[in-house]
């Protein structure tokens, strides 16, 4: 207990022990904390000087808790680090929709950007490419995925909750719901100015290319492209993809298949890490060679705590699927700031930029933290501890090396270990 909490809590007992209820009421105006900066605060917010008199919003104040209140170690300006998928323009189609939350909606998110998808029961995303690689996740349902490689090879796949895949950039590719109800997934692409709204579609592309040359390229009449649509149909309605087997089989003739699998299946793999706060899974090129973007799939219990840490190679992109928390960055020369995440958000940490992320909920936080690394990699805070002369820490901190000869040897990742 710092002095400050053992002096409010002080101030808290002599204001029960007054026993009159006029006298608790007087105090309870004109007491408050002794503070380090010399300005007062209350724990319930109560003083003339933490009074709001002008417009409120209580349903996002009620979302939000650290920002209305923020904890008295933020201090200073550090710029906003979350913006949720739920303030995102949706873009309806006739085969689904997609949203996305990029660099222009969440300025400090720089070298990752967001989508996502929902498809139909044979909604189609239109045959396309972009620039960056593309990482998704399955949320829900399932469906057909296709590419092809530099050298013709071709991959065909289904896709069901929980699993991932990775599309190199550049690679042409396209994403087809299947039976019963389609598909909800999210995309990541390393390249936070990417904008999903200008990829380059095929039936873009044929009808921005001269007929005559379209028929030249292909040995056949140009009245062949007449049917080509002039209005891109890229989430589009269409009947479900036959017999995948036979599909794979037509799409590798004469050149064969990819030579790695495009996908990954996350409920065939066991945690890297399990504590009673929780778990953690790492996907990155170690057990999925394709991918440029590495990943911790997180899942905090009520109370666990994704420990104090930094990531010395990436920022860190996160998606949060499931629950709610907080998330206090440092951002060093005593600057900090406290955000509350909950299911929808996107949150972003810059490159060494040290963090926590606390499940404030009564249901399990589950969140994906995404790098623009082909390596996962962290430094916790307690694993610097207790691999630095325990004398030096304790003349730095003067908690007693008791306390730090006790941390765990190994990074813990997840409290309660
Ligand atoms: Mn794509
Ligand atoms: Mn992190």
């Amino acid at each position: 207990m710092d002095a400050r909490t053992q002096n409010h809590r002080l101030t808290r007992r002599g204001m029960l022990q007054a026993g009159s209820a006029a006298l608790a009421g007087v105090a309870a105006l004109t007491v408050a904390e002794a503070q380090d900066d010399g300005v007062p605060r209350s724990t319930d917010h109560h003083l003339t000087n933490e009074s709001v008199r002008g417009p409120e919003n209580p349903p996002l104040a009620q979302e939000n808790p650290n920002s209305v209140w923020a904890p008295d170690t933020d201090n200073g300006t550090v710029p906003p680090f979350k913006y949720s998928f739920a303030l995102a323009h949706k873009r309806i189609d006739t085969g689904g929709w997609t949203r996305q939350v990029t660099a222009r909606e969440l300025p400090i998110a720089k070298t990752l950007a967001g989508v996502e998808m929902r498809l139909t029961a044979g909604g189609v995303r239109e045959l396309h490419w972009h620039l960056p690689a593309e990482w998704a996740l399955m949320l829900y349902g399932n469906a057909r995925i296709t590419a092809v490689d530099q050298q013709g090879r071709s991959f065909v796949d289904d896709v069901a909750e929980g699993d991932l895949w990775l599309f190199p950039a550049g690679i042409p590719h396209s994403i087809q719901g299947l039976g019963p109800d389609g598909c909800q997934f999210l995309l990541v692409f390393n390249d936070g100015d990417f904008d999903e709204f200008e990829t380059f579609l095929i039936t873009d592309w044929m009808t921005h290319t001269p007929k005559e040359v379209l028929a030249k390229n292909f040995k056949v009449p140009a009245a062949t492209f007449d049917n080509v649509s002039k209005r891109a149909p890229y989430i589009f309605q269409t009947g479900l993809p036959g017999d995948l087997k036979a599909e794979q089989n037509q799409a590798g003739q004469g050149t064969g298949g990819v030579p790695q699998t495009l996908a990954f299946r996350t409920s065939q793999m066991k945690p890297n890490k399990v504590t009673a706060g929780g778990e953690v899974k790492i996907i990155d090129s170690t057990n999925f060679p394709v991918t440029p973007i590495s990943t911790a799939m997180v899942k905090l219990k009520p109370g666990g705590l994704r420990e104090l840490h930094w990531h010395p190679n990436a920022d860190e992109w996160q998606y949060y699927m499931s629950g709610k928390g907080r998330m206090t960055v440092f951002a060093a020369g005593t600057r900090a700031r406290t955000m509350d995440v909950q299911a929808g958000d996107v949150g972003y940490v810059l490159q060494s930029n040290p963090h926590y992320i606390e499940n404030t909920g009564d249901t399990d936080l589950v969140f994906l933290e995404m790098f623009d690394s082909p390596h996962y990699e962290d430094v916790s805070l307690a694993e610097w501890m207790a691999h630095t002369p325990h004398q030096l820490v304790d003349q730095h901190l003067h908690v007693g090396t008791a306390m730090i000869d006790a941390i765990p040897k190994t990074e813990v990742v997840i409290d309660p270990a």
